[in-house]
């Protein structure tokens, strides 16, 4: 069982270390080996996705990443620009399945800009296509046509999907339901988007072979909207790439807490990418100050899902829950009454929970 540990950039290494300190306790006898990724690879070796990272990442069954990015490489030609190194390690691992919680915690309802009660206790999945749509569709550009008699600019996309690739996302979904409170709902544009009709139709195909799982189906622009109005009733939401971006990061800031979330990219065999949420946040890195717990809940999501290792995956979420019970809370979380700690002293506090 080998890991394959790229803290990145900006916090990432400070949140890293709290993670990995996590996965050392629980004593599972995994290998793991660090290599770079992002900016410090570029800094290093002049690209931001080097051959020794690519042999390391191939060669394991998970990726524990910690963020990438910074104002240093932004105007780096593309090519050697940190985000470079996140899309070709997605891209060469085939990762296809984005897996996005949105937990709010009780204890932080507070921390939404909804009602609490609206809140309090939500706890939803959204699974993306990570891989097709409208984002890699060919034809796609920018060019100069005649049209209406006149030479015009004219910007095109084209949304594709295939049969098999709706299908294999629809199945991580409702695999994951399986984990969950067995509730699917597949969102779609169907009403106006010929493609979008192909994915509800596979998507009821597909819930055939789950009877055990209630399917519903909801266009786009009414699950935007009820995400807002009533989050709770949904378990586990499944969209393809476009749609999945926008409602993930509506999902995740229902939260308020960005320093909490984590997230799983999956390939076809369950092998997997895991990471925070949020990015390498270069506003408060070296300061020692970072919330750790979204790297410590993606090392859980990685025990669940490529180890299938459930008690493991939930004795991180009961630790943490547990730290949050006792009222410590990173700056990014903290509220007047609670006890003010940074990354060191949280990890300290879930290992102790642990
Ligand atoms: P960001 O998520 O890094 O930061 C947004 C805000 O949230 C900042 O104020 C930051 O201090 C705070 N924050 C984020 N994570 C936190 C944590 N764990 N604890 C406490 N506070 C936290 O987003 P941004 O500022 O838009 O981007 C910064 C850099 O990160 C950019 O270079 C961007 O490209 C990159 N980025 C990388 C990833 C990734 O590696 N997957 C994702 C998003 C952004």
């Amino acid at each position: 069982m080998k890991i394959c540990v790229l803290p990145g950039d900006g916090i990432g290494p400070e949140i890293m270390v709290e993670a990995v300190r996590v996965l050392k306790a629980l004593d599972l006898g995994f290998e793991m080996e660090e290599a770079l990724l992002g900016g410090c690879a570029v800094d290093a070796t002049g690209s931001p996705y080097p051959e020794a990272t690519q042999k390391l990442a191939l060669a394991a069954d998970a990726v524990l990443l910690g963020a990438v990015g910074g104002p240093k490489w932004d105007s780096n030609p593309r090519e050697q620009r940190p985000e470079r190194g996140l899309l070709g390690i997605r891209k060469q691992l085939g990762l296809f399945a984005n897996l996005r919680p949105a937990i709010l915690y009780p204890e932080l309802a507070n921390a939404s800009t909804l009602k609490p009660e609206v809140v309090a206790g939500l706890d939803i999945l959204i699974v993306r296509e990570l891989t097709g749509d409208i984002y890699f569709g060919q034809p796609r550009g920018i060019e100069v046509r005649d049209i209406d008699g006149q030479k015009q600019r004219f910007g095109f996309n084209t949304m594709h999907y295939t049969e098999s690739e709706i299908r294999r996302i629809l199945r991580v979904a409702f695999e994951a339901a399986r984990k969950r409170s067995r509730k699917v709902c597949s969102v779609d544009k169907m009403n106006v988007l010929e493609c979008t009709q192909l994915w509800r139709d596979v998507a009821t195909e597909t819930g055939l072979e789950y009877p055990d799982v209630e399917l519903t189906h909801m266009l786009v622009d009414n699950a935007a909207m009820q995400l807002v109005k009533n989050p709770k009733q949904f378990d586990v939401m499944v969209t393809g790439n476009m749609f999945g971006d926008i409602l993930s990061d509506e999902a995740s800031m229902l939260t308020g807490s960005i320093g909490m979330l984590p997230s799983a990219s999956l390939d076809a065999n369950n092998k997997g990418l895991y990471e925070p949420s949020h990015g390498s946040a270069p506003d408060i890195a070296g300061k020692g100050v970072a919330n750790p717990l979204a790297t410590i809940l993606s090392v859980a999501m990685m025990l669940r899902y490529t180890f299938a290792n459930e008690a493991a995956a939930v004795r991180i979420e009961s630790a943490v829950k547990k730290v949050l019970a006792q009222g410590l809370r990173t700056g990014d979380i903290f509220e007047p009454g609670m006890k003010k700690v940074g990354t060191r002293a949280m990890g300290d506090a879930v290992l102790a929970a642990l």
